[in-house]
């Protein structure tokens, strides 16, 4: 059977897609890869998604989301996207659980966070390497942490791990944050936090669980050991276009490049969210390409029907 709109990806874009073409009587499919919600889910406190309060924390906004979808007759199905080819008319998506056929299609996969790429860090991830707070803060508990990245991402997981941790030191390879004014100006406040300025770490080490990190100052080009008992990584993201890049126009970073109105260059096939080429990577920014793309699937269909 084929469906008017077919989505990929459950975070803010994806939900929000789906909402609006649910909404316009569409026949909705979101196809979620395992995780749901998407980054917001993984996030603790969301401050700046309008109308959210201190009480709602990421999961629950995510899941609110999902929701109302579900009340507008969504459907969700938990498969793995491969890719997809458009054949006349018609969207084939091909998925770990076969091929479905649709009228539109969203490409919502967001962002997910980038390795760092330094020696040590693969061996012990999972064994106090970690790319989510949210996640595995709870085995941090009075112990000693590092995060390593300045940006929106690392100060906010920073001072949610400030909760468990005993102490947290940020490294950062400047010497200056790249996270917004509030964030830093909290993180300089928090008195179990400080920061390691102008410094990459060159190797996670460890006996099978995480004992130190080696640190070089890129100034100095002094070396250093720290112990800590835990590396949180958070040093930028990197869109999921795996399976549409060689398909749909991407730039010079691999995000996907559609117009204002969430057209990419192939007809009828839409991208939203972290996964698309913009200057504000957020959920309400996510949310609003969602919104774009949803009643852009939906006058799509209607021409198609006069077509
Ligand atoms: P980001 O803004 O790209 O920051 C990445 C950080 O990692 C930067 O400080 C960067 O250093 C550092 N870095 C990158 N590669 C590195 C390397 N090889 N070695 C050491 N450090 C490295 O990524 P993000 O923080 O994940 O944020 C992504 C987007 O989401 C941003 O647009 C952000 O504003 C948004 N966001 C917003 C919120 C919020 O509003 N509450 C929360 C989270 C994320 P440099 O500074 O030197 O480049």
């Amino acid at each position: 059977m084929k469906v008017d709109v077919m989505i990929i990806g459950g975070g803010p874009a994806g939900l929000s897609a789906g909402l609006y073409a649910a909404r316009g009587m569409l026949d909705t499919v979101i196809i979620e890869n395992g995780g749901m919600g998407g980054q917001i889910a993984t996030t603790d406190a969301v401050e700046n998604y309008p109308g959210a309060t201190p009480d709602v924390t990421g999961p629950q906004l995510a899941q609110r989301m999902r929701e109302q979808c579900l009340q507008f007759g969504v459907t969700f199905q938990t498969e793995a996207f491969k890719g997809f080819e458009k054949k006349g008319q018609t969207i084939a998506v091909t998925t770990d659980h076969g091929v479905h056929e649709t009228k539109t299609l969203i490409i919502a996969t967001g962002a997910q966070p980038r390795k760092l790429g330094c020696k040590g860090e693969d061996e012990h991830r999972g064994m106090g390497v970690s790319y989510c707070a949210t996640c595995d803060a709870n085995f941090f508990r009075n112990r000693h942490v590092a995060v390593v990245g300045g940006g929106d991402t690392a100060i906010e997981e920073a001072l949610y791990l400030t909760k468990f941790a005993s102490k947290v030191t940020v490294i950062h390879r400047r010497d200056q944050l790249r996270a917004t004014r509030i964030l830093a100006d909290r993180a300089k406040s928090n008195a179990k936090l400080d920061i390691v300025w102008d410094s990459v770490v060159e190797e996670v080490a460890g006996d099978g669980i995480v004992q130190s990190v080696w640190l070089k100052n890129v100034k100095t080009g002094k070396i250093t050991e720290m112990p800590v008992d835990g590396v949180f990584m958070f040093v930028g993201q990197a869109p999921q276009t795996q399976q549409v890049a060689n398909q749909l126009t991407v730039d010079s970073r691999g995000y996907l490049v559609t117009d204002a109105n969430m057209h990419t260059n192939i007809d009828g096939v839409f991208a939203a969210g972290d996964v698309r080429e913009k200057s504000l990577r957020q959920a309400v920014t996510a949310a609003g390409d969602g919104a774009i793309a949803g009643v852009q699937a939906i006058r799509y269909i209607e021409n198609m029907i006069e077509a």
